[in-house]
């Protein structure tokens, strides 16, 4: 099959959360099971001042844009340690920017971001066109390009390279949705009919990925748990019923892991190596990570590490209300995110509070989250929902058991450690139930507790290096998907 996978981010080029790891990764397992796969994106700043070098394809791509003919150059890249091709969307007014998508001085999206992913969504058909790409699959992510499907079943229907390309749109969270007053509309190019309730109008808006979500031949997100989830008004954030319409093709394939990248036996991010067999590189980055973080090193205080945006999807609203009492257990934690400014200040009291205790890091930093992962002996997400999560996965195969709230993919990925899970192999970390800061606290505290039992820790520790969540796994799922897709008239 001919894919061409559409994101708005990508790792290592871009990144602002799990979207880019899987658009970084997941190519390249599609083309090592022998299928032909390119990635679209948008040529940001980022990209331009970062290490991947990009060459000019020497062709461009025209869009209208109401009565304006906006265009971009096509330049030309490849994921790193493989052979697929990443195509760049280059359009300076639009991607030459500090952020991807929000406005940093005034703190909230950028104000043409309709526009913005509009273009690039055209941009790819249009550079398909261009680049003599003729795919069988477009596999859409997230609402910068739900407006994809649409365009392919209406604008591009007579289309020489994609009229005949079937769709794929996975969602990795639902609750961005790309929503524009309905004027936008008129920036899409599409036609006024389509703007009623059954198709891209939500509440007398445009809605990206209601439009993603109606005119995909095949819908998926990220985890099986979410899949459903998303279809009750708890977590349909008001397109459940969308879902629901379409349940025969809704499904969750989780996310892989790239062990190139995510692996304690050859990271050279962290400050020592280590493996299930041979953990003395474990103790030696948590050492690491406390002088860095000027905590001080008490041996049998277990660290807990957090790697999140800081928003109230990731649990940090029962976090805060649970944390005084947190802080009473002998426990460390580091913590790395940005985010809301309410939780910035929250963790900059903490910090101050809790000097010995927590080291608090507001910044993105890779290389810190790297030696976190390596360095803690514990993992926490309390989210209050979670598509999959991919910290919980980076964490077992680092050693660092997660400590998680059964939903989405957390849900699915996780087992919890009772006596029979850890008397028969399966436990994998902590998991509870009920999104409230009483059994968050409950949960940290029966961590601790297993933590002070060296040989049941390591047994779970173990357990935990040993799961395999690469993407080999997903992959064929994907390629089932892809088939799905083909197979709608
Ligand atoms: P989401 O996509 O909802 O933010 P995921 O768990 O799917 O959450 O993916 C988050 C990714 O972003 C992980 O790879 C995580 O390590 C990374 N990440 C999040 N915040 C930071 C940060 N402040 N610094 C470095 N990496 C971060």
């Amino acid at each position: 099959m001919n894919i061409v996978f559409v994101a708005s981010e990508a790792a290592p080029f871009a990144k602002t959360g799990g979207l880019a790891d899987v658009a970084g990764a997941l190519p390249k397992f599609i083309q090592e099971l022998g299928h032909t796969v390119c990635v679209f994106m948008p040529f940001y700043r980022q990209v331009k001042q970062g290490k991947e070098k990009a060459a000019d394809t020497g062709k461009s791509v025209t869009v209208s844009i109401m009565n304006r003919k906006v265009t971009g150059r096509i330049f030309q890249s490849t994921l790193p340690n493989s052979k697929v091709p990443v195509y760049l969307i280059e359009n300076d007014a639009y991607y030459d920017r500090d952020e991807l998508y929000l406005d940093r001085a005034k703190n909230t999206d950028y104000a043409d971001n309709c526009e913005r992913f509009v273009f690039f969504s055209r941009a790819v058909l249009e550079a398909c066109d261009a680049l003599g790409i003729r795919p069988d699959v477009v596999h859409c992510n997230d609402w910068q390009t739900g407006l994809i499907p649409a365009y392919i079943k209406t604008l591009y229907a007579q289309d020489r390279a994609v009229s005949r390309a079937h769709t794929v749109f996975t969602v990795h969270n639902l609750a961005y949705q790309g929503v524009f007053w309905h004027w936008d509309m008129k920036l899409t190019g599409l036609d006024w009919g389509l703007f009623n309730w059954q198709q891209i109008e939500f509440y007398g808006k445009l809605n990206c990925l209601k439009a993603g979500l109606v005119f995909a031949d095949v819908i998926n997100t990220v985890s099986r748990r979410y899949a459903q989830e998303i279809q009750t008004p708890q977590l349909g954030c008001g397109l459940e019923g969308v879902l629901q319409e379409r349940t025969e093709d809704v499904s969750g394939v989780v996310n892989g892991i790239d062990y190139t990248v995510w692996n304690p036996e050859t990271d050279p991010l962290i400050p020592a190596r280590y493996s299930a067999s041979d953990l003395a590189g474990k103790a030696a980055c948590k050492k690491a990570l406390l002088e860095l973080q000027n905590l001080p090193h008490q041996k049998h205080t277990p660290l807990i590490g957090i790697i999140s945006r800081l928003a109230a999807q990731k649990g940090f609203d029962i976090l805060e209300i649970a944390l005084p009492e947190i802080m009473k257990l002998d426990l460390q934690i580091v913590l790395l995110g940005t985010g809301d400014r309410k939780y910035h200040e929250l963790f900059e009291a903490a910090a101050k509070e809790y000097p010995k205790s927590i080291g608090v890091n507001l910044t993105f930093n890779n290389t810190l989250a790297h030696q976190i992962e390596a360095g803690a002996d514990m993992f926490l997400m309390p989210s209050h929902y979670e598509p999959c999560g991919l910290n919980q996965l980076y964490s077992l195969r680092y050693g660092t058991m997660p400590v998680v709230r059964a939903t989405g993919g957390l849900a699915d990925t996780i087992v919890d450690c009772i006596p029979r899970t850890l008397a028969n192999g399966t436990a994998t970390g902590f998991v509870f139930e009920k999104y409230n800061p009483a059994e968050l606290f409950d949960t940290i505290r029966r961590a601790l507790d297993l933590y002070r039992r060296p040989a049941d820790w390591a047994g779970l520790v173990r357990n935990g290096m040993a799961q395999d969540w690469s993407w080999h796994r997903s992959a064929r799922e994907y390629v089932e998907l892809y088939k799905k897709a083909l197979a709608k008239s």
